[in-house]
């Protein structure tokens, strides 16, 4: 059974405000809140110590924080990276990974459980969506992952379980308490969200103004092989998706990333390299190349001669290339592995 209280979590700075208003405290007790909850991380309200204690009796008696709970981490001995698998209070479960590496300490968060999109190459994808998570249950993945890194966060990316852009507000709502002073403070061009290509979710995000950075998978240079591959592009071919990029880094003057994820025999020839080349030229871009991860059946990552040649072909780029060999693919933490469809609790 659901908990009938009032999960505080899933507020924003703001409707705590009003919430410890409609109580009949001052406003500046909501963001005292609001900065125990996320910035410290405090879960019981008995230690928010400068609360008075006719407000911390309220809380307790109407409100709660818990939202989910870490059941696994697994590490990879190799890499370091963890990857977590958290319970949500309906039973079901995502995936959150930690990416330790030399100048940097990335974490991927999800925003759905499962997704809708369907790409032919991802784990997570062959789930179907269960569900989209809450603002609360998106922030509540970094506090986890938090207690537990020994190094200090400095990367936040939107790449993990779910297509963020399906769960627009949620996610928006979930940048934001990252992004908060209050919040965990983390400046909004260290935090990234990507989408598999929802033209009109990036045209509002340009409208909208947010510097958060965007990444969008592009994974193909023509529209028969990525709508083979990712069937969003059936709805939005690259023409469109190409424009709704160009209109975001116009109105934001932000560089857009391009995320390709390399697939032996499907977007990884010369001629690939060359039509990917003079696509994403017309773009303000940085292109990350993904080797890729073997999950589903049907795909492989290419052979280090291919890739290497793959590159070659993109050395004359106008933009900058850079490759991402995946982390953690021996704990399938790596991108498009996540799958929770064996834990998920009906
Ligand atoms: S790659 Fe991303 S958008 Fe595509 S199915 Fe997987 S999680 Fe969804």
């Amino acid at each position: 059974m659901s908990d009938p209280k009032i999960q505080l979590k899933n507020f924003s700075q703001s409707e705590l405000e009003d919430w410890v208003k409609s109580r009949g405290h001052k406003a500046f007790r909501g963001r005292q809140l609001f900065q125990w909850i996320w910035q410290k991380g405090i879960m019981e309200f008995s230690e928010m110590t400068n609360l008075s204690k006719e407000l911390i009796q309220k809380l307790e008696q109407e409100c709660s924080l818990e939202l989910s709970s870490v059941s696994q981490i697994q590490t990879s001995e190799s890499q370091g990276t963890s990857k977590f698998l958290i319970r949500l209070n309906d039973g079901k479960f995502v995936e959150t990974v930690l990416i330790p590496e030399m100048n940097r300490v990335t974490v991927c968060l999800s925003s759905q459980i499962g997704c809708a999109l369907d790409c032919d190459f991802c784990a997570t994808g062959k789930m179907g969506l269960k569900r989209n998570l809450t603002s609360g249950e998106i922030a509540d993945q970094l506090l986890h992952v938090r207690r537990f890194s020994p190094r200090p966060i400095s990367n936040i990316v939107y790449m993990g379980m779910g297509e963020p852009f399906q769960n627009y507000d949620q996610v928006i709502r979930s940048a934001n308490i990252l992004h908060s002073d209050l919040g965990f403070s983390h400046g909004a061009r260290k935090i990234t969200i990507s989408t598999s290509g929802l033209v009109p979710k990036i045209m509002q995000f340009a409208e909208e103004g947010h510097r958060y950075k965007l990444a969008v998978s592009l994974n193909a240079s023509e529209d028969n092989s990525r709508s083979q591959i990712m069937p969003v592009n059936k709805k939005w071919d690259l023409d469109k998706l190409i424009k709704a990029c160009q209109h975001y880094t116009r109105t934001s003057s932000n560089m857009l990333t391009f995320e390709y994820v390399l697939l032996e025999g499907v977007n990884d020839s010369v001629e690939d390299a060359r039509r990917l080349m003079k696509l994403a030229g017309r773009v303000f871009c940085k292109l990350n190349v993904i080797p890729y991860n073997e999950v589903t059946a049907g795909y492989a990552r290419p052979s280090k001669n291919r890739i290497s040649t793959f590159l070659e072909a993109l050395n004359r780029a106008k933009f900058p290339v850079t490759v991402r060999w995946s982390q953690g693919d021996d704990i399938d933490a790596a991108c498009g592995q996540l799958s929770t469809a064996a834990q998920q609790e009906e």
